[in-house]
């Protein structure tokens, strides 16, 4: 098999059926984003493979890891060497103390991220997305980060382990005023560390809230439909639901006029129950909107009401994977044209391999 395809297929397997790892280094176990993952660098790309879900135990791929390298066995057979990020920064702190690694992470292998307040309106609630995790880490991480910090770390990761860009994302707030917060951590970033920058919201009540965020100095964002299946995501995500896949398309569409097309992306959770024509069919109608639709297997976070949940195949995965890259293709979308966040960084979703 040429080695491209390989790369490709071992990329979508991993993904899927995550990879067994001694425990001290199996990596983040809980959060938002990849929690209960490892990053991996395989030749060209990077993967966000799962190490902690209960699914893992199953998984024919093993990782021995020393240092920065490690080795990539199926069936305790050697298939490819690999690289593990470490990053620098993890081990500064700010003046008063906080470790920098508890207020942002290095994700995938130049991206720094992180939840810029780990709190949402819905976790107490029945409207809770059942996938999501962003209460749990609370402890290991802060709370609630400050611009300054933030961008004190954006710095120091940009100059000791070359990262390019950052991505934030932020819990529903009471008071709706998410925005307000990432716009000045955006802007404290822009000025120390200038980078790139992605921000994640839902739609927002006022779409113009998106000019103040791109004067900001917001590169791209990320308003996630998570699933085009209405029932099931009244089932997995009710708060989301609620808002309506109206109100979604127009924050999508408002959001290109602002920012550009291939720099807004949306989230596709794939093993949530849905068909492959309803993805199919939703990715077509993002693509043609000037929206990367990143598509993901679920990867479930330990204490998440999903814990339990297993990604779909690899067979699923690499099929969906090839038709909406020939979408994107044809759309003239590419990871490689987006400036900042979970499309440039491509550790969750293994589009970059099929485009
Ligand atoms: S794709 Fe997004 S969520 Fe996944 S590792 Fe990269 S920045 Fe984090």
């Amino acid at each position: 098999m040429a080695k491209k395809e390989f790369i490709r297929d071992l990329k979508v397997d991993l993904l899927s059926s995550g990879v067994r790892i001694s425990t001290e280094d199996k990596g983040r176990k809980g959060g938002a984003g990849p929690a209960g993952s490892k990053n991996i660098i395989i030749e060209d790309t990077v993967a966000n493979v799962p190490t902690f879900a209960q699914f893992v135990a199953n998984s024919p791929y093993t990782l021995d890891i020393d240092g920065d390298k490690g080795v990539l066995k199926r069936f305790n057979e050697r298939i490819t060497d690999v690289k593990i990020p470490q990053p620098r920064f993890y081990k500064l702190q700010t003046r008063e103390g906080i470790p920098y690694n508890k207020i942002a992470l290095l994700h995938g292998a130049d991206c720094l991220a992180t939840t810029v307040v780990q709190h949402c309106v819905y976790w107490d609630t029945p409207l809770r997305c059942k996938f999501c995790g962003i209460e749990l880490s609370k402890g290991s991480t802060l709370d609630i980060k400050r611009p300054e910090d933030i961008a004190e770390v954006a710095e120091a990761a940009k100059r000791l382990d070359d990262v390019k860009h950052v991505t934030l994302t932020i819990g529903t707030l009471k008071e709706s005023n998410e925005v307000e917060i990432l716009g000045e951590c955006v802007a404290a970033i822009k000025e120390i560390a200038k980078i790139p920058v992605h921000v994640q919201f839902e739609p927002l009540k006022d779409l113009k809230q998106m000019e103040d965020l791109y004067a900001k100095g917001v590169d791209t964002v990320g308003i996630h439909v998570e699933s085009f299946d209405k029932e099931i995501l009244k089932n997995v995500a009710p708060a989301k639901a609620k808002i309506g896949f109206d109100r979604y398309l127009k924050a999508l569409k408002y959001a290109v006029n602002v920012f550009g097309e291939n720099q807004v992306s949306s989230f596709i959770i794939i093993g949530l129950g849905e068909s492959d024509e309803s993805v199919i069919e939703g990715c077509k109608t993002l693509a043609e909107m000037g929206v990367y639709p990143f598509v993901v297997p679920i990867s479930p976070i330990p204490g998440s009401y999903m814990e339990d949940a297993v990604p779909p195949s690899s067979e699923r995965m690499k099929k969906i994977y090839e038709s909406v890259a020939s979408i994107l293709n044809r759309e003239n979308l590419s990871w490689k044209k987006n400036k900042a966040g979970c499309v440039r960084c491509r550790a969750c979703s293994a589009l970059d391999v099929f485009e």
